[in-house]
């Protein structure tokens, strides 16, 4: 065919009325499949103009065949469930904690059906949705008093902002961190209207650093809980009860970030020991922040629990109701700490602590009974091992203890020069397929950590649909 004769694009009319785009009409509406068609023939038009496509390419049964897998593709959700295979269980990228049932159905209710968010149902009047689950949290914390914002991160920021503004908040240099996705405290200090007052020395501090830093301009003492970095060595730091002490003394408030925070000592499931909130209320922290959907389990929010009198302060500063927390978060939430009150059955029912707690001889079974499946899927140029591995707990939770636990190990059997692109395509595989499976390079192997895999038949059932590019 001669190059001089100009192909030409099908009209978007003609196409809507071609037999193969009328069912496509009917399934995804007109306005669907107009806006899909568009965008595909605006893509098209430079490679028509170049005469980079053939007739074929671009004849109106072919564009219609493209047009119904777009059509596809687009009405597939972007929120997308996942395997987490990263041995990092509550997994900040993947949506931290798994919520149990009793939070699914909360969840539905407060979705489904009006609710008495701010209504107070024994009086009849205007309610605080605070007041929903603060007997909850006074039981299990000790606390006077709560309010509950969308995370931690706007649980600091708003305590801060309600006791510091324009004062100065005293922190020690060993507690100036990065939490990640760019939350740093003195950044979260400045735009909360606190004036950084550092202390102490990035691995020291002692009491006389925060008393000589004391003045009156002094708003309030902070803590942070080093929840994602361990210091190690040659270290001082000023317990809560004496920091406390000394702030009291001088009419400050000391406020305890501890991150994730536990309502419960940990160590009686075999789990690193996390500072509970309790504790660090007894310890005479007048104010505590915490996440929800760390440690807890629970859904995304930040807790701030502690004295009536600052809680009522925070509960005035008009940032509240900027962060305030939805229904279906606090519906959650509740769900939650109910389960607390039962704490004998909370690994069993609670599914990040059933996941944190799995046994490493169970998660080894599991390796051992999947390795086969996996191994006949890949082929030869893979070795599939059932192996003991390392995990963690994640959201900065206790980053230098390790989960034991166990995984398949997918090492590429071909040259040293080859492996990385190996590696790199079967993660890739695993990523495209229906339910996409993350897992982790590591040591030259890609490994897929089952401490986390509970619905195995799913995960069996689209193994075979696995390609990995050679
Ligand atoms: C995780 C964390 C935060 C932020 O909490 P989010 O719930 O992620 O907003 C703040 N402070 C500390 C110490 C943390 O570990």
């Amino acid at each position: 065919m001669s190059a001089s004769v100009a192909l030409r694009l099908p009209s978007i009319d003609g196409l809507l009325r071609h037999p193969a785009c009328l069912p496509l009409a009917e399934r995804y509406g007109r306005e669907a499949l107009l806006a899909s068609l568009r965008q595909l023939l605006d893509e098209l038009r430079s490679s028509v103009v170049n005469g980079q496509l053939s007739a074929v390419e671009i004849s109106p049964d072919v564009l219609a065949g493209r047009v119904g897998e777009r059509l596809v593709q687009q009405q597939r959700s972007q929120v997308r469930r996942v395997f987490n295979l990263t041995g990092t269980v509550l997994h900040t990228n993947l949506g931290r904690a798994l919520l149990p049932e009793e939070a699914i159905e909360a969840i539905q209710m407060a979705a489904r059906y009006p609710l008495n968010l701010e209504f107070d149902l024994a009086s009849g009047k205007r309610g605080d949705r605070d007041d929903l689950i603060e007997g909850l949290i006074r039981e299990l914390t000790g606390a006077e008093a709560v309010t509950v914002v969308n995370n931690n991160a706007a649980a600091v920021l708003l305590t801060l902002n309600s006791l510091g503004a324009r004062k100065e908040g005293i922190i020690s240099r060993g507690e100036l961190i990065e939490i990640g996705g760019a939350f740093r405290i003195p950044d979260i200090m400045a735009r909360a209207g606190v004036r950084l007052h550092e202390v102490g020395t990035t691995n020291r501090t002692h009491a006389r650093d925060y008393e000589a830093a004391i003045s009156p301009r002094s708003g309030l003492i902070m803590r942070v809980h080093a929840s994602n970095y361990s210091i190690e060595g040659f270290t001082a730091r000023v317990p809560t009860a004496e920091l406390a002490e000394l702030a009291h003394r001088h009419g400050l408030p000391l406020l305890e970030d501890l991150g994730s925070g536990s309502l419960l000592d940990l160590t009686r499931w075999g789990l690193p020991a996390e500072p509970t909130v309790r504790q660090a209320l007894l310890d005479g922290a007048d104010i505590v922040t915490f996440s929800g959907d760390k440690l807890l389990g629970g859904p995304q929010a930040g807790l701030i629990v502690g004295s009536k009198a600052l809680i009522a302060r925070i509960k005035k500063n008009p940032l509240k109701r900027a962060l305030r927390v939805d229904k279906l978060t606090l519906a959650a939430l509740e769900a939650v700490l109910g389960l607390y009150r039962d704490p004998d059955r909370l690994a069993e029912r609670l599914p990040s602590l059933r996941l944190l707690t799995r046994a490493q001889a169970d998660i080894f079974a599991q390796a051992s009974r999947l390795q086969p499946a996996m191994a006949d899927v890949l082929g030869e140029v893979w070795r599939v091992g059932a192996v003991q591995s390392l995990g963690m707990i994640g959201s900065g939770s206790q980053p230098v203890a390790r989960l034991p636990s166990a995984a398949l190990c997918l090492r590429p059997q071909v040259s040293r020069r080859l492996r990385g692109r190996h590696l790199l395509n079967l993660e890739a595989a695993l990523r495209a397929l229906p339910i996409p499976v993350l897992g982790r390079i590591d040591d030259d192997a890609l490994w897929l950590d089952l401490r986390q895999l509970d619905d195995e038949p799913a995960w069996l059932a689209q193994l075979p649909l696995l390609q990995v590019a050679q």
